[in-house]
Formats: C-alpha cells, sequence, structure tokens
C-alpha cells in the first residue's frame, strides 16, 4: 500500500507533502515547513542543504549554491566545481531532493515514489534533469507534472467546483499563468503561458532603492562587486520587501563602514515594480486571447507561489479579472507540493489503499502541450530555411497532424529535424531542435519537387512520434521523443 509523495523542488524554497494510507494529506517536515533550496560544499567535504547553508552564505559564499532550478535547463553544459569535483544542476537538485526526503523518512519510512513538480515552461532538458536528479536521490519511480497543474488538482480537491481557474503562481524567478477547467474531480489544462520575473526581481529593485539612497547619501555605491555582499545583501532587501507588505515604511542598515540606516517607503517600491505588473497584464491577456476566452470566463484566482503575498499583485489581479475575492484558502508556499501527493496517487493506482481510492475515485488529468513542435525546411519564397509549425502549443493530446511537403533537389538524402519553442516562429533563431535524423538511400533517378509526408502526433503518455515519409519509394523514417518523462 502506498504512501504517496509529493515535491514542489522550487527556486527559492522546497517542500515534501504525504497522501497516506489512511487518506491523511500533510505537510512533512524535519525542522521547518519548507526547505531553502540552497546547497552549501562545506571544506571537510560534506554537502549541507537548507538553513545551515543559508548561514553559510555569510561566511563562505563562494562554496553556496542558491536557484540552482534556474539552471537546469541548461543541465548539460553547465557545471560547478567545488573541491576539485564537478556538479552539474542535476546533482545538486538531488542533494536538495535527498535531504527532503531524508528527512521525511524519518517519519514515513522507506520513500520509493515520489512525484517532483516542475514549471510549465520547462524544456525537454530540463524535464529530464529533474526526473534523473529524483533517481539520483534513491527515489526508485520518479513521476513529473507541471506545478499549475498540481495546484489545480489540489484547489479541485478542497472544493467542489465547474468552472474555469487561473492558477496564478509567481514565485522567486518565475510567473506561471495557467487556465484550468475544473468539473468536480477532473481538471483539463486549457492553456499556460509565463515569464521569467519573480521575487528576486523586486529584491533588485528594493536593493536599487537603497543603493540610490547610499550613493544620495554618502557618494558611494554600496558594496556590490564582491559576489558575497551581494548575497548577504540580498538577504535583507528581500526581508525589507516583505515587511512593506503590510507597513508604509522599512528600514535597513546596509552592511559596511559607516552605518546608517536607509528608509524605503511602499510607494516607492510600488511604483518601482510597475513594470512588473504591466507585463503580467500582457501575460493574462495573451493567454485568454490564446485560448478564446474572455476575462469575464474566469470564474475564480487561485493564489500561488510567495510573491503573490504582495499586496499590488493581488490588487493587480482583482483589477485585472474584475473579481472581488481572489482564492486564499490554499496556502500559497504549499498548494503545489499537496497537488504533486494527489498526482503522485493517480499516476500510480494500483498502490492506493481501500480508502485512498475511495477518496479520489476515478480523478482525471488532462493537460495540454506545452511547446510548439515543428521541423525545419527550405522556403522557396524566403530562400531560406524555416521552421515549420507542426504542434500548436495549448492544443490537447493525444492529436496528430500531418503535413505535405517537397524535395528541393535530386538529393537522395533528407535531413529531418524536430524543433521546440516557446513562441510560435518561422525563425530558426528561437527555435531548439530537440531530435534529428535523415531517410537515406532514396531511389536514383529522382527529381525534385516529389513530396514528402511529415506526421506528428503526441500521445496519450506525452510521447511525441514523427514520421517522414517519401511517397515515391514509400521508405519511412520515425523519431520518437518522450516530451514528459515520467
Ligand atoms: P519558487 O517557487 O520560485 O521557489 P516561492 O513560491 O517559494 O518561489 O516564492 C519565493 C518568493 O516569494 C521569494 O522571492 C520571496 O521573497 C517571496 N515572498 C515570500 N513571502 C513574501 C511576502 N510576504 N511578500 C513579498 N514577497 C514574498
Ligand atoms: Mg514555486
Amino acid at each position: 500500500m502506498g504512501t504517496f509523495i509529493g515535491i514542489d523542488l522550487g527556486t527559492t524554497f522546497s517542500v515534501l507533502s504525504a497522501y497516506q494510507d489512511d487518506g491523511k494529506h500533510e505537510i512533512i517536515y524535519d525542522k521547518e515547513r519548507f526547505l531553502p533550496s540552497v546547497v552549501f560544499f562545506d571544506p571537510s567535504g560534506e554537502v549541507e542543504v537548507g538553513a545551515i547553508a543559508v548561514q553559510a552564505l555569510e561566511l563562505d559564499s563562494d562554496n553556496v549554491v542558491t536557484q540552482i532550478k534556474k539552471k537546469m535547463p541548461q543541465n548539460d553544459s553547465f557545471t560547478l566545481d567545488f573541491y576539485g569535483s564537478s556538479y552539474s544542476p542535476e546533482d545538486i537538485s538531488s542533494f536538495i531532493l535527498m535531504k527532503l526526503i531524508k528527512g521525511a523518512e524519518k517519519k514515513l519510512g522507506k520513500i520509493e515514489q515520489a512525484t517532483i513538480t516542475i514549471p510549465a515552461f520547462y524544456n525537454d532538458i530540463a524535464r529530464e534533469a529533474t526526473k534523473n536528479a529524483a533517481l539520483k536521490a534513491g527515489i526508485t519511480n520518479p513521476t513529473i507534472i507541471s506545478e499549475p497543474v498540481a495546484a489545480a488538482l489540489y484547489y479541485s480537491r478542497t472544493k467542489n467546483m465547474n468552472g474555469k481557474v487561473l492558477i496564478y503562481d509567481l514565485g522567486g524567478g518565475t510567473l506561471d499563468c495557467s487556465i484550468v477547467q475544473i468539473d468536480g474531480d477532473n481538471v483539463e489544462v486549457l492553456g499556460t503561458k509565463g515569464d521569467s520575473f519573480g521575487g528576486t526581481d523586486f529584491d533588485n529593485k528594493v536593493y536599487g532603492l537603497i543603493n540610490k539612497q547610499h550613493l544620495e547619501q554618502k557618494g558611494s555605491n554600496i558594496d556590490s562587486d564582491l559576489d558575497s555582499a551581494a548575497k548577504r545583501q540580498s538577504q535583507k532587501t528581500e526581508s525589507l520587501k516583505k515587511t512593506l507588505d503590510e507597513r508604509d515604511v522599512s528600514s535597513v542598515f546596509p552592511s559596511g563602514e559607516g552605518r546608517f540606516p536607509i528608509e524605503i517607503s511602499k510607494t516607492d517600491f510600488e511604483s518601482e515594480i510597475q513594470e512588473y505588473i504591466l507585463k503580467s497584464e500582457i501575460i493574462i491577456e495573451t493567454l485568454l486571447d490564446e485560448i478564446n476566452l474572455a476575462k469575464n470566463d474566469i470564474d475564480e484566482v487561485v493564489l500561488v507561489g510567495g510573491s503573490t503575498r504582495l499586496p499590488l499583485f493581488q490588487q493587480h489581479l482583482k483589477d485585472c479579472l474584475g473579481k472581488q475575492e481572489l482564492v486564499t484558502t490554499v496556502n500559497v508556499d504549499e498548494i503545489v507540493s499537496l497537488g504533486a501527493s494527489i498526482y503522485c496517487a493517480i499516476a500510480n493506482r494500483d498502490d492506493q489503499s481501500a480508502t485512498q481510492s475511495e477518496d479520489l475515485g476515478d480523478a482525471k488529468l488532462a493537460d495540454v502541450v506545452n511547446h510548439y513542435y515543428g521541423t525545419e525546411v527550405f522556403d522557396k519564397n524566403q530562400n531560406q530555411m524555416i521552421n515549420s509549425i507542426m504542434i500548436n502549443k495549448n492544443e490537447k493530446y493525444p492529436l496528430t497532424f500531418t503535413d505535405q511537403f517537397y524535395t528541393m533537389s535530386d538529393t537522395t538524402t533528407l535531413n529531418c529535424t524536430v524543433t521546440q519553442s516557446e513562441i510560435k516562429t518561422e525563425d530558426l533563431k528561437f527555435t531548439e531542435i530537440i531530435a534529428k535524423t535523415s531517410l537515406e538511400d532514396l531511389s536514383g533517378e529522382r527529381q525534385e519537387g516529389l513530396p514528402i509526408d511529415i506526421t506528428f502526433s503526441i500521445d496519450e503518455n506525452m510521447i511525441l512520434v514523427c514520421s517522414y515519409k517519401d511517397e515515391l519509394s514509400g521508405k519511412d523514417i520515425v523519431i520518437e521523443k518522450n516530451l514528459n518523462p515520467r
């Protein structure tokens, strides 16, 4: 029988929850309900995660890693070195997962299956890296789900509703907006869109305001050349930002000689972050547009992520969507993790206890494609290679799409590529090739202009299958790519 674990592996904090045999559903914690996603490489060779690592920022910040999640999309090309060993983002994330799991195992016993959440916009590399980090942390059967879907899934269980919900997740470094249709136990994603800004950018704005006054009063910049000073400073600016939720003015003592207090007003802070309100509005409007919905089609707005505590953003959402109230019944820091543990149970139905299966019924989850997928083709009019989109973002899968192209010369080899992009574009600068192969030995004496049929499909397990078929010879080649390595 199963204990199902959900882990929100966050940029700033990570949270673990368990959905247990008896139907109990809770955050499992060691000392705190959340673990700072901070990793410290100690000179003795120990790896410390969490509060100790945060403290180490003060003294030995060169050996501390923060915000590794942002590097996951570059897992294949980025490493950090400590004491002669190299670590990939996947390795560092695995330390965070391991710490959470060890802490939870003290209470729950051996953990083998868990669901880890990822941002909806994560590319293939980041998805794979997250899954591998979980394997390295000792989870033998990891599954992956996107953060907004996890949040929606949990929300759907706290309230019996039928309607459209905006899941608005503003965390440390990203805004993730998803619109979902909730019908009782069933959750269907209608579309997602995001941007890469969040709490850290607001901290930087606070830092800018502090520095401006420092410059005016002392004639010099706050010491920000040193990475360590910058990291220390960022802890201070972050706490100052949080106090402004409830106060009109807050003060801070910058580090360095000749300390004197600097006061920052809520009004100044809010005008500094106004640009992000505008960005948020554009994201929401574009997303609604993409899925042909109007603002008043949205029945509820569910807040997720620490930065949604900012009063300015709450007001913005009310104004933007014409709502009197936002959903604040579920803790913004915990909803994603709680949803992930529910998903873990749904993904491993056979291990559910009787209580759990009664509780979950036949809860279903329908998701949409998170990127555009296409293939590189030569465009005669533009006289250059372009991206030809085969599958649109936000389409519900399973799906299949076929298009016919024509050979450009009497070549016997045809290059076949699969591209992925976050935007709808023909420009290959904005696409990433996620797979390629070639269709070879096409019969001789060919002329240009012979038809090639290309079919892209995504099945219910999110496996992308791309086939390239030469009509004349009947030869074909198929590329398979798992878009969601669950
Ligand atoms: P992530 O999912 O990216 O790890 P979280 O959802 O944990 O992020 O949110 C972390 C961000 O929320 C941090 O930038 C933090 O400063 C911000 N935050 C947390 N509490 C508050 C608050 N009361 N007011 C403003 N920002 C807050
Ligand atoms: Mg988050």
